[in-house]
């Protein structure tokens, strides 16, 4: 992704531009999982579907392989996003209610020809299916029998009949229940390891993100303001917003509904320079121009004037 950029128009009487994306570059490699963390209205949504050609971006070019996709034409574009899925937060909304999973599961395959008879199209979905750690029982049922989580699962497997290269995983698991939650994560770095599949893998939860990632970029109204390996940006955060988010985040007695309550950044999203300044006790006058990422250490990038 280089400089992508998303601008929304707001207001009725008096229209105003929000830059929900502001200017965001990175590139993941096959197999590998970028981490993105950040508060909720940061912009992390957005990105994604940018990221995956849902909404156009408003600057910025993407690469899918090298090959710029950014205006490629609809037909060029249906094989390669063939190759990049999305799973989103509500997995029920993924599902038609009234139509057994079984159908439901093979209709992606069915729209793309990649069965030839009914044969092989039931075979392929008891794969799937067992994939997923579920039993073929459950192709019978219908959503509404299913849990979150297994239908969690049925989205995967809907996803994998299509062999995806690039997954964007936009908060999956935040609306399931903590222990069902850690099982589907697991089961993502499954898939991951036997597909070699990349993930960008979108999260409020830091803790999610460190157990999912290689990498991680932490967003700040709309901009990329730390990205770095995981390890070495939680364990020496150098931005002053990871530094904020990650002590909020492992505060004792601190939760994560408290965590999205950082900052209310939404008021310094008009700002030309760091959008940080307002809430950032090192701030000084040179924080009005706006800081570009820079290596703080090997691979390890943040936007600071004062790193
Ligand atoms: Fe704070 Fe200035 Fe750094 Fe922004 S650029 S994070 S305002 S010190
Ligand atoms: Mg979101």
């Amino acid at each position: 992704m280089e400089n992508l950029r998303k601008v929304f128009v707001t207001g009725v009487f008096r229209k105003r531009l929000v830059n929900a994306v502001d200017g965001v570059s990175f590139t993941i490699s096959s197999g590998e999982t970028l981490g993105l963390v950040g508060e909720s209205g940061c912009g992390k949504s957005t990105l994604a579907r940018v990221v995956l050609g849902l909404i156009p971006p408003s600057g910025g070019r993407i690469f899918f392989h090298g090959q710029e996709i950014t205006e490629a034409r609809a037909a060029e574009l249906k094989k390669v996003r063939r190759k990049m899925q999305i799973i989103f937060q509500h997995p029920e909304s993924a599902l038609n209610p009234r139509m057994k999973i079984y159908d439901s599961l093979v209709e992606p395959m069915r729209i793309h020809r990649l069965v030839n008879n009914r044969r092989e199209e039931k075979k392929k979905a008891e794969e799937l299916i067992e994939l997923v750690g579920l039993h073929k029982e459950h192709l019978d049922r219908y959503p509404h029998e299913l849990s979150g989580g297994q239908i969690q699962r049925v989205v995967l497997a809907r996803i994998l009949s299509l062999q995806p290269e690039f997954i964007v995983a936009d908060e999956p698991t935040s609306m399931l229940d903590v222990s069902v939650q850690a099982q589907m994560l697991n089961l993502f770095k499954e898939i991951q390891k036997k597909f070699n599949i990349s993930y960008l893998f979108i999260s409020h939860d830091l803790e999610v993100v460190r157990w999912m990632s290689d990498w991680v970029a932490v967003m700040y109204a709309g901009s990329i303001v730390e990205i770095g390996p995981v390890e070495k940006v939680c364990e020496n955060p150098r931005h002053p917003y990871t530094l904020t988010l990650v002590s909020a985040f492992y505060a004792p007695a601190n939760n994560v509904s408290e965590f999205t309550k950082v900052t209310d950044f939404k008021a310094a999203r008009h700002l030309s320079g760091c959008k940080f300044y307002p809430f950032c006790l090192e701030a000084n006058s040179v924080c009005k121009k706006k800081p570009d990422l820079k290596e703080v250490e090997k691979n390890h990038f943040a936007a600071c004037w004062h790193l």
